[in-house]
């Protein structure tokens, strides 16, 4: 298949969180599977592209159609993709992206976002290369399927079929009206059938009626968007298309993300031989100042601090749970300043328990995983979430609430309940609880103390189930697979032999 990829993050090129580690799995998979990807972003910034790295520009300047009387020129550099045969395209045109900022401001992102998409588009059309498929990620992409459904629907990509995958929700890509007329996109987009929401226009809501299918990244995520608990305020749109929509777990990167072979650590371990996790442990306890104790249970955070995360909620709990019990917490984040500061203010209250560092910092985040007995994630939603899986590899047991992906991927501990099951032993990976509230989180952070201290042949059980888990991307890729083809035979469907929609 031709898959054309549509995103704004593209790791290690641009990440801001999971999309773009998503992104680039999917890409690197579906290429080794032998389909023929091309993944297109902005380039940020104007550093220079290194010619070693195989970086060369498209010989033309590409002619971006944004309306009959504006057309605006972009160029586009091509690199193979980290060795494989996926290509990546980044888009520079500086008046958008000079900035090295991935996301800047409303409502210029989505003038920013629109002019990509559009320049991807026609890109392919003057290269030739049709795509059979074009995959969008998130509200960045979301005006493919809209473009590809009226000003490009006559053109050869006007065939291909468009799979939008969310990744959050929460993010939706609101602009004003005047986006359709910068597109030149038909007046009746702006009505409620379509993408008019609370007098502007809604991106991702034009995506969800547009695309021929749709994705989100856990199957339970798949579920709760469609209650309005989750749904912010798109979940009627996203019950008119429940049977297009289904949700895909995302997978994780298995080689940056190995302790046996992880050059970021001071030591390296495995399930078989957990003596380098101690040496994890104690290295992490002495950089961080805390006191080094291999006994102490050690919880680890590495999150960007947003209300989503449910951080708050830990710390309002945190101070008592310091003062009474012996356990140390390693914290490593950053985002709202308020959150910031209060843990800041913990680390300095608590320095031999609690030790936080404000910033993104990837090799402590390894370092982190490596050294930690659990990770808590107490997320008010988790479209799918990665450290989990990596905290699981990396023989650190979850806490988390259980919502979207981390009720996929996290099974509770269940001691054992009969004299028949003790031999088999407990069964679990983690710590579950099932209300984003301070008191479940403080209840589900007691059990796994309990779990460290009085249970630690049940603590050996669950972390080697965790180190077993298989999260390599190869099943999920293969689903995509099967989506992009029925999304390619539903769209065939809906073409008529002179090209034209059936309607
Ligand atoms: P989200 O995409 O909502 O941020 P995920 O768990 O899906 O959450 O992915 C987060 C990714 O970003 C992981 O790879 C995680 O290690 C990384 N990450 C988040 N915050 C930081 C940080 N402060 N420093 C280093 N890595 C971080």
């Amino acid at each position: 298949m031709k898959i054309l990829m549509l995103s704004s993050e593209l790791a290690p090129f641009a990440k801001t969180g999971g999309l773009g580690d998503a992104v680039a799995s999917l890409g690197k998979t579906l290429a080794g599977a032998g389909h023929d990807v091309r993944i297109v972003l902005p380039r940020y910034g104007t550093a220079p592209l290194a010619t070693e790295n195989g970086w060369t520009p498209h010989p033309h300047p590409v002619a971006v159609h944004l309306s009959p009387r504006e057309t605006l020129f972009c160029r586009v550099w091509t690199a193979p993709f980290e060795g494989t045969a996926a290509r990546v395209h980044l888009v520079e045109y500086n008046a958008h992206f000079g900035s090295p900022s991935i996301y800047t401001t409303f409502p210029a992102d989505a003038y920013r976002f629109a002019f990509l998409t559009v320049a991807a588009l026609d890109f392919c059309l003057q290269t030739g290369w049709i795509p059979g498929i074009v995959h969008a990620h998130d509200w960045p992409a979301a005006l493919a399927p809209v473009v590809l459904n009226t000003t490009r629907r006559a053109t050869p990509i006007g065939r291909a079929a468009t799979l939008f995958t969310i990744h959050n929700l929460q993010h939706q890509g609101l602009a004003p009206k005047d986006i359709l007329r910068y597109l030149h996109l038909p007046g009746w987009l702006d009505t409620a059938d379509n993408l008019e929401c609370l007098g502007g226009i809604n991106l991702m809501k034009g995506a969800i009626y547009h695309a021929t299918k749709l994705t989100t990244v856990s199957p339970t995520y798949a579920r709760e968007i469609q209650t309005p608990a989750h749904g912010f305020g798109l979940d009627p749109v996203l019950r008119h298309r429940s049977t297009d929509l289904s949700g895909i777990l995302n997978g994780m990167d298995t080689t940056s993300w190995n302790p046996e072979t992880d050059a970021h650590l001071p030591a390296r371990f495995s399930a078989a031989d957990l003596s380098g996790k101690a040496v994890c442990k104690a290295a992490l306890q002495r950089r961080l100042a805390l006191r080094e104790n291999p006994a102490v249970p050690l919880f680890g955070v590495v999150a960007r601090l947003y209300d989503q995360k449910g951080l708050d909620l830990l710390a309002t709990i945190l101070p008592d749970l310091l003062a009474r019990a012996h356990m140390q917490i390693v914290l490593l984040g950053k985002g709202e300043q308020w959150l910031e500061e209060q843990y800041l203010w913990l680390a300095r209250s608590h320095p031999d328990k609690c030790a936080v560092r404000i910033g993104f910092d990837n090799a402590l985040a390894h370092q982190i995983e490596a050294a930690s007995d659990f990770f808590l994630m107490p997320s008010r939603f988790e479209p799918c979430g990665l450290n989990q899986m990596y905290s699981m590899r990396y023989g650190a047991l979850p806490v988390a609430h259980a919502t979207g992906g981390l009720a996929d991927t996290v099974q509770d501990w269940m001691p054992p309940r009969t004299n028949a099951d003790a031999s088999a032993g407990a069964t679990g990976t983690g710590v579950l609880f099932y209300d984003a509230t301070a008191g479940a989180l403080r209840n589900a952070i007691i059990r796994a103390l309990q779990l460290y201290y009085d249970n630690a042949a049940d603590f050996a059980r669950l972390r080697r189930n965790a180190m077993a888990r298989d999260f390599s991307w190869t099943r999920s890729a293969a689903r995509y697979e099967g989506v992009y083809r029925d999304a390619i035979a539903a769209r065939k469907g809906s073409v008529a032999a002179d090209g034209g929609l059936v309607q």
